[in-house]
C-alpha cells in the first residue's frame, strides 16, 4: 500500500479515537467489530469499582462529528476490505442516548456501511428502563441488537455497596423489556463484586436473577481494580476485602452450579479470570464445573 495512504489511515484512526486516549473498552462478544465514537465518558459515572471514566465529563458527540468519523472509518475500511456487519457504539453507556438520537445514528451508519446487520453497545439497566417498549421495538427494527447489560450482581446489598445505581429488580425488568422487544443481550457478571464478606450471597442471588432471564451469553469476569476507582480507598482501609484466586474460583463454582439456564453461553474467558472457561448451558455445565473443581484442587494442594 502507498505510504501516503498508510499515513492517511493512521491519521484518521488517531483522529476518530482521540477522545478515548487509545483505551477502547468494548463488550467482549463484539471485540472485533467496527467501533464508532458516539459518547465520551459515562452519564452515571458513580460506580465505586469503576475508574474508566472518572475524570472525563460525559458528552454526546454531535451528529456532524459522528458522520465525519463514519466517512473516515469508511475510508480506512476500503483498504482493509473487511465486510462490516456489526458496529459497536463507543462510550461507557451509549444506550443512554435518546431514542431519536440513536435512530439518527443508525441512519448514518447504514448510509456508510450498508451491510451492517446490527449495532451494539454497553448499557445500564436504567438506560433501558427510560425507553418505552415501543421505542425498544423501533430500535430493534433499526438494527440495535446484542446489547451488553452491566448487571454485575443479583444482590441488592452488593449493588448498593458498589453504588451501581440500579437494583436487582431494575436489572430484571430491563432485561425482560429487551426480551419483549426481541433485542438480544449479554449480561456482564463480576466475580468478587461483594468482596469476601458477600461472596456466597453474590453467587446465590446472582444465579437466582440469571435463572429468570434469557441472555444469549453471560460474561463472567473478575472484579477489576482500576487505579483511580473509589473502591481502592475501601480496599486500603480494609473495609473491602478482595477475593483470592481460590475464593474467586469457589464463587464461580457456586454461581455456575446454581444456574438453570437454557441456551446461554457461559463465557469466562477474560484474561483476568483465574481459569478461562466457556461453554453452552445447560449442555456443558458439568464439564465447566469439573474444570473449576480441578483448578480449586490445584490451589488447595
Ligand atoms: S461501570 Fe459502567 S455504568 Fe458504572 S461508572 Fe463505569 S462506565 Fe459508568
Amino acid at each position: 500500500m502507498d505510504n501516503k495512504i498508510i499515513e492517511k489511515i493512521q491519521k484518521y484512526k488517531k483522529e476518530v479515537y482521540s477522545p478515548y486516549n487509545n483505551k477502547l473498552y468494548v463488550p467482549m462478544p463484539e471485540s472485533r467489530d467496527l467501533f464508532l465514537p458516539v459518547t465520551v465518558g459515562c452519564s452515571y459515572n458513580k460506580c465505586l469499582y469503576c475508574g474508566l471514566n472518572k475524570n472525563i465529563q460525559f458528552k454526546k458527540l454531535p451528529l456532524e462529528l459522528i458522520e465525519e468519523n463514519l466517512k473516515k472509518l469508511q475510508y480506512i475500511n476500503e483498504y482493509s476490505k473487511r465486510k462490516i456487519e456489526k458496529v459497536v457504539l463507543l462510550g461507557g453507556n451509549p444506550f443512554v442516548l435518546k431514542t431519536e438520537y440513536l435512530l439518527e445514528i443508525s441512519k448514518l451508519i447504514v448510509k456508510y456501511f450498508k451491510e451492517v446487520k446490527y449495532i451494539s453497545s454497553f448499557t445500564r439497566a436504567d438506560d433501558i428502563l427510560r425507553k418505552t417498549e415501543e421505542e425498544l421495538k423501533i430500535l430493534k427494527e433499526n438494527r440495535y441488537d446484542n446489547l451488553s447489560v452491566g448487571v454485575e450482581s443479583g444482590s441488592n446489598t452488593i449493588l448498593k455497596l458498589q453504588e451501581k445505581g440500579v437494583t436487582a429488580e431494575e436489572n430484571l425488568e430491563a432485561m425482560k423489556m429487551l426480551e419483549k422487544a426481541k433485542i438480544n443481550y449479554s449480561a456482564y457478571i463480576m466475580l468478587g463484586f461483594g468482596g469476601k464478606k458477600y461472596s456466597n450471597e453474590k453467587a446465590e442471588e446472582t444465579s437466582k436473577l440469571l435463572n429468570l432471564v434469557k441472555p444469549f451469553e453471560i460474561i463472567v469476569v473478575n472484579l477489576v481494580y482500576f487505579p483511580n476507582a473509589p473502591l481502592l480507598e475501601l480496599v486500603k482501609n480494609k473495609e473491602f476485602k478482595r477475593l483470592t484466586p481460590l475464593e474467586s474460583l469457589k464463587e464461580e463454582y457456586l454461581l455456575l452450579s446454581k444456574l438453570k439456564m437454557e441456551n446461554t453461553m457461559f463465557n469466562a474467558t477474560h484474561k483476568n479470570n483465574v481459569i478461562a472457561i466457556k461453554g453452552r448451558l445447560p449442555e456443558h455445565k458439568d464439564i465447566l464445573l469439573e474444570k473449576i473443581k480441578r483448578k480449586i484442587a490445584d490451589y488447595e494442594n
